[in-house]
């Protein structure tokens, strides 16, 4: 997944999961793989970028399933638990990203090799509020790591609202743009360097601001927070959340974040003559690179 531009869902459910502990449902008993729904992140590679989305609780499962280990950086949406919980494994990203060198075989943890892994600290891309608050959250994350730079995460945060990452096919540029989610939250706009479609990922949110609605007009992908039918005070539901799809002209979209009212096939009647689907955990996305719509 390293070439082009495209998504893997790691997670797509809300913030309990689905199954929901306990729940004896349609949904949390279904035998549709699709009906399992860990919580919300993603991974993105966009012209030889790769990052996450998030660090959910079960981002680790995710990764080792669909065989991530090229991470370049991190963008949080906010700081709720089933968006960060999981963001104590970055560790392994810092050791894959790291650097060998040279040490005293007898040392402590060297195990006799004249050599070790300094690990590299990852750059975490967040607002303000959720770089303190990961910082509250995590008091022992920080550029240095632990003893050799190993056992704690090694983040470096960047506040910066626009902000371009690396990568050997011109990598991406990205675009914070704030949504209302009754807390501090954002969702990114995320464009090849070079040129190519637009994606814009917008995991928790109850409304759109103008000004963010203009910012993400005819983008080729949205990806949507849509928790249910019923309304919800911090969440989009199913009208609120097909009207805004509407008001963006989202040539694509796919909504994320679903409780287990519904289920996959559920969503998929609702969503039937629309550009929308349900996404669902594992399901990958590939856009253009150049100019024109989203396959
Ligand atoms: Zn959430
Ligand atoms: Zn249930
Ligand atoms: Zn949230």
């Amino acid at each position: 997944m390293s070439a082009g531009f495209s998504i893997r869902f790691l997670g797509t459910g809300t913030s309990v999961g689905v199954p929901q502990i306990g729940c004896s449902c349609k949904t949390c008993t279904s035998s549709d793989p699709r009906d399992r729904r860990r919580r919300c992140g993603a991974y993105v590679s966009c012209a030889g970028a790769s990052f996450l989305i998030d660090t959910p609780p079960e981002m680790r499962l995710a990764a080792i399933e669909y065989g991530i280990s090229k991470v370049d950086a991190v963008l949080l949406t906010h700081s709720h638990m089933d968006h960060v919980s999981g963001f104590d494994d970055i560790r392994r990203f810092n050791t894959i990203n790291g650097i060998k060198v040279p040490c005293d075989p007898n040392s402590s943890g060297a195990n006799g090799r004249t050599w070790r892994i300094q690990g590299r600290p990852l750059v975490c891309h967040a607002m303000n509020e959720t770089a303190d608050q990961m910082h509250a959250i995590f008091p022992y994350i920080g550029e240095e790591g632990g003893k050799n730079g190993l056992y704690r995460p090694q983040v470096v945060f960047n506040r910066a609202d626009i902000f371009d990452l690396d990568g050997e096919e011109g990598g991406a540029h990205v675009e914070r743009i704030l949504v209302g989610h009754g807390f501090p939250c954002c969702g990114y706009i995320i464009t090849p360097r070079k040129g190519g479609a637009s994606l814009a990922y917008i995991s928790d949110c109850h409304d759109i601001p103008p000004e963010t609605l203009s910012r993400i007009r005819g983008v080729d992908v949205l990806i949507l927070d849509c928790l249910r039918e019923r309304e919800h005070p911090t969440h989009l539901s199913l009208s609120r959340a097909l009207s805004y799809v509407e008001e963006a002209a989202a040539k694509k979209a796919y909504f994320i974040h679903m409780c287990h009212d519904l289920t996959h096939q559920e969503w998929e009647s609702r969503l039937e003559g629309t550009c929308v689907s349900p996404a669902y955990d594992g399901l990958v996305v590939e856009l253009p690179t150049e100019c024109g719509g989203a396959k």
